[in-house]
């Protein structure tokens, strides 16, 4: 544990999501924090996301919520239909007044451009080109090195290096993502393309035997729509495989899949210039989310189907709760990882179960007929409420929700047994 005197040292891996925002809550809990993230520069590509009320909450701890919450569309409804257009089901998701924060679409490469200018306007050390390969544990604190050869200290590390994490296999060598069997594909389309006034302010889903289609405005201005279309490709593509898949067969190959759907699926897929692909993968339950002096946060402890639009939120939540509990126990790491997965792990293992169901919405033509007509009854009723409790989460700064430190004892026992 570090002398009272000395601030601690915080080695982040990984500057996508959670780790920048770990870093800004360090660093208000007066912990020193330098992040290293293996791109070669800051992400300006990348499709579009969600970003749900309990994930505005935590960007508004930031100081990040009136910023982004400017550039994103709200999203206050949520339409679900089936091909041919019918409406299966519609209702709030987050209408204004609803919760203190709403929910957004926006670009991804505008919050990580938001984190990253925020983490440079607080001179937190960002250092671009740094793989980790390897993590060395020490007993008086811990040691990453990089594939470029180079080593640094610190007194602990945290793994926010998403679903494929070093990090994680550091501590679980055994355990690997597990590739759901779908290919997530999407992108933007400009205006003059768009769907209806109705449809920019909700999730419009598209629910068909053979896979869905989704999509929402995509920014505050209505100036483009963003999509995603999500189906079954049981063989695992490699990333070398998907590279090589011309644009056009791409665009032949969705337009099969949804052909006949209704307007404006195909207008939005053949007006796309670049569609985005990404193969789904989900981290089993891990014995644990931290390891001596190590801990995960975001996607590299729980990454889960994107279907519950909450896997950034979650990964907000991460930053936020470690750094509060950094700071209530005073810089004693072992009790507050410990209280961290203690206090987190039922809620965002609760989410990602939401997910994985929600993603199974996709089935054959029978089974699809039987789920629509039970999608009819059951959506009206419970489709808010399914939303609601994941969104009516708040962690409090000075005095979090739930766990002091000594409550974390159970879950230190625990881990010190599987050490
Ligand atoms: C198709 C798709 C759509 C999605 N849509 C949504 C959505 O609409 N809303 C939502 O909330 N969530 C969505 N998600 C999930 C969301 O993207 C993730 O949950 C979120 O990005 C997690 O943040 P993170 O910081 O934990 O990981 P990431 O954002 O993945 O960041 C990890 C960072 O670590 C870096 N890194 C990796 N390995 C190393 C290494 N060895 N050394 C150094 N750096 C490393 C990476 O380059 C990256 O910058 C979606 C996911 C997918 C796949």
């Amino acid at each position: 544990m570090p002398s009272q005197h000395a601030p601690a040292k915080a080695l982040i891996i990984g500057a996508g999501i959670a780790g920048p925002a770990a870093a800004l809550f360090l660093k208000r809990a007066g912990i020193c924090a330098e992040i290293f993230e293996s791109r070669p520069g800051p992400e300006t590509i990348g499709g579009g996301m969600t970003i749900a009320p309990n994930g505005m909450r935590v960007l508004e701890h930031l100081e990040l919520d009136r910023r982004l919450g400017a550039l994103g569309a709200s999203m206050e409804n949520i339409c679900f239909r089936d091909q041919d257009g019918h409406i299966i089901a519609h209702y709030e998701n987050a209408r204004p007044g609803q919760f203190d924060q709403p929910a957004i679409a926006l670009p991804r490469a505008a919050v990580h451009q938001a984190l990253l200018e925020r983490t440079a306007q607080a001179e937190i050390p960002l250092h671009f080109g740094k793989r980790l390969i390897d993590v060395v544990r020490q007993s008086n604190g811990v040691i990453a090195v990089f594939d470029d050869g180079t080593e640094v200290h610190g007194d602990y590390l945290i793994g926010a290096d998403g679903v494929h994490s070093r990090v994680r296999r550091a501590i679980f060598p055994d355990i690997d993502p597990i590739y759901t069997g779908r290919l997530a594909v999407g992108g933007f389309v400009e205006e003059a393309t768009g769907g209806s006034n109705d449809d920019a302010r909700q999730i419009n889903l598209t629910l068909g035997a053979n896979g869905s289609f989704g999509y929402c405005s995509g920014d505050a201005g209505g100036r483009r729509w963003m999509w995603w279309s999500t189906a079954r490709q049981v063989q695992e593509p490699s990333r070398s495989d998907l590279a090589a898949i011309p644009q056009t067969d791409l665009v032949a190959a969705l337009c099969k899949r949804h052909a006949g759907w209704h307007p404006p699926i195909a207008r939005f897929i053949t007006a796309t210039p670049e569609i985005t692909k990404v193969p789904i993968y989900a981290v089993p339950k891990l014995p644990g989310w931290w390891r001596d002096r190590i801990v995960l946060i975001g996607d590299s402890a729980h990454a889960m189907p994107p279907q519950a639009g909450q896997g950034a939120s979650v990964a907000l939540e991460d930053a936020m709760y470690l750094a509060a509990m950094l700071q209530r126990c005073r810089g004693d790491h072992i009790q507050a990882f410990a209280a961290y997965e203690q206090g987190r792990r039922e809620r965002v293992e609760k989410i990602a179960e939401h997910a994985r169901k929600s993603a199974e919405r996709q089935t054959g033509r029978i089974a699809f007929w039987f789920m629509k007509q039970l999608l009819k009854i059951i959506l009206p009723i419970v489709g808010s409420r399914s939303q609601q409790w994941m969104y009516d989460y708040r962690i409090e700064w000075s005095t979090p929700d739930r766990p002091e430190c000594t409550t974390g004892r159970q879950a230190i026992d625990r881990a010190t047994h599987q050490a």
